[in-house]
């Protein structure tokens, strides 16, 4: 043997023992990988005298993120939970918005519809992950390990679907119609039995009191700020404690208090239980997205009253939910995984009368279309051209243009400039802007790029100035932006082999996917962007 193969062996010798390393004790039986919809990462730091169950063992005794970042623009539901599963940004997954218009029908899409998708035992159905165009990180489990389960469960059907990749043995989501958790024959042809038990145990009658009231003396609430707030929205017609249930309206508004989640979370231990997820010698996955956390934020703002009551008792049911899972698995054999889809921007007007930050609410019909319209119509008469030059969902009508002699670049120059002089608007990124990887480097271009998908995209991306919540409503707030109030989020790994630490580093969610594939030891495709953490070897 000379010395440059004893070298190459000493190397394959040394990167083994790396993976040994890497591996080191069996892969956990049980992964539970929870996404908080909505979830900001500072809900951990500003709640935490509060916490005391789950999202208190999270923080303190986790491998916790505090500087995890989407890193694309689009900070919606779809994306966010297809980039955790997956690993892949939108411009990879296909999923580039919650829904989009086919840019030949101009017919909108929602991110998982499916219409070849039936329902099951006379309910759910429609949906599908027909357009995720990648594997995800269940995928990968049961191509290396078939007898692996992967099942997901969400209060929103997108949530579960895209959690669970192509192929999980199941993904369930809560139908508001009749509060029972629902598939598609996407997935199977009949539920367990398990499933229908769950559905006809009147989990809502049983579980769910008339009102939601607070946990905590109401000193802890104060200090926030008021409970009434004029920029709340109204849910059972309240924007104040006590919430009281509309009569018979328990099932259609009970994702938009904590017992949603409550709910879901019992599914999944029943999930455990019947599945006999974690105790079969082989490793399992179980995805939820919990999804009260969103609907509570886009109400009433992530400072609200309803918020802080909202995460401590999701806090009391984690805690709850993460020992049951650790009885019937054993400790060392469960790691949990948490993430968000996204964050929330504040009430602009919380924002603007307590934190003095310059916040506004911009109507998107009258501020931002009103204005569009009337210089669209400047520019057709200029052009002499009959029909709008700005069609809907971020088109522009390029061959009217081309009738009179403008060229592509011409109307884009054009249309770039009458989209930033409307106030509101910070910038457009076209798409060849976007597909164009020498166009020169601006703010946020990288961003926009990785939530692009060109098949699916529109011909221009708007960027509105930050804090500038553009919506068609007067009260509520929501997210989507590229700034970080709406893309800073929570990763936190907690359990079997995930040691104790505050890791202040940028990463970002899509690492999560190849990191657990790693825990796993399964491969994962080249269609993963995100690079494993290197914490969690
Ligand atoms: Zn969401």
């Amino acid at each position: 043997m000379n010395i440059t193969s004893r070298r190459i062996l000493l190397t394959v010798i040394v990167s083994a023992l790396i993976v040994i390393e890497a591996f080191a004790g069996e892969a956990p039986r049980l992964i539970i990988f929870i996404s908080v919809d909505q979830m900001r990462e500072d809900y951990f730091e500003r709640f935490a005298p509060y916490y005391s169950g789950g999202l208190r063992q999270l923080y303190t005794e986790g491998t916790f993120y505090s500087n995890a970042n989407l890193n694309y623009a689009s900070s919606v539901t779809c994306l966010g939970h297809a980039t955790l599963s997956t690993g892949a940004y939108p411009m990879t997954s296909g999923i580039l918005d919650n829904e989009w218009l086919n840019p030949v029908t101009r017919k909108s899409v929602y991110c998982v519809e499916d219409t070849s998708a039936g329902k099951v035992d006379g309910e759910g159905g429609g949906e599908s992950p027909n357009n995720l165009l990648v594997t995800a990180i269940g995928d990968w489990l049961k191509t290396s390990s078939p007898k692996s389960k992967v099942i997901t469960a969400s209060g929103k059907d997108r949530a579960a679907i895209l959690m669970g990749g192509k192929h999980p043995d199941c993904a369930y989501w809560y139908s508001r119609k009749n509060g029972h958790m629902v598939t598609s024959d996407y997935y199977t042809q009949h539920v367990p039995r398990w499933v229908t038990e769950f559905n006809s145990s009147q989990w809502i009658e049983k579980n769910v009191p008339p009102a939601w009231t607070k946990l905590l003396p109401e000193s802890v609430y104060t200090k926030e700020g008021p409970d009434e707030f004029i920029a709340e929205a109204k849910v059972d017609s309240s924007s104040s404690f006590p919430h009281q249930f509309e009569p018979g309206k328990k099932t259609e508004q009970l994702l938009a208090t904590p017992y949603g989640d409550l709910l879901v979370l019992d599914f999944a231990r029943e999930a455990i239980r019947a599945e006999k997820l974690g105790q079969r010698g082989v490793s399992d996955l179980l995805c939820l997205s919990l999804s009260d956390c969103d609907y509570i934020g886009h109400a009433f703002g992530s400072n609200s009253h309803e918020m802080i009551d909202h995460l401590v008792r999701l806090d009391r049911a984690l805690g709850s939910f993460f020992a049951d899972a650790q009885k019937a698995i054993g400790v060392s054999n469960v790691l949990v995984v948490l993430s968000a889809d996204h964050g929330v921007m504040p009430l602009p007007e919380f924002l603007s009368q307590f934190k003095h930050e310059r916040a506004r609410r911009i109507i998107y019909q009258t501020e931002i279309k009103k204005q569009l319209d009337s210089l669209d119509q400047l520019l057709q008469k200029e052009w002499n051209i009959h029909g709008q030059i700005f069609e809907n969902g971020g088109f522009l009508n390029y061959a009217s243009a081309a009738r009179v002699g403008k060229d592509s670049l011409q109307v884009e120059r054009r249309a770039g400039h009458i989209l930033q002089s409307i106030d509101g608007i910070a910038d457009v990124y076209f798409r060849r802007e976007l597909m164009d990887a020498r166009t020169p480097d601006r703010p946020y271009l990288s961003e926009f790029r990785r939530s692009y998908y060109p098949p699916r995209g529109e011909d221009y991306q708007i960027r509105y100035c930050e804090y500038c919540l553009v919506s068609s409503q007067t009260t509520g707030t929501s997210h989507g932006s590229v700034y970080s109030y709406d893309t800073h989020v929570p990763i936190v790994f907690w359990g079997a082999g995930a040691k104790r630490a505050n890791v202040t580093r940028e990463v970002h969610t899509v690492d999560i996917a190849p990191t657990l594939a790693r825990i796993l030891n399964v491969e994962y495709p080249r269609t993963v962007d995100g690079v494993p953490l290197e914490e969690l070897k």
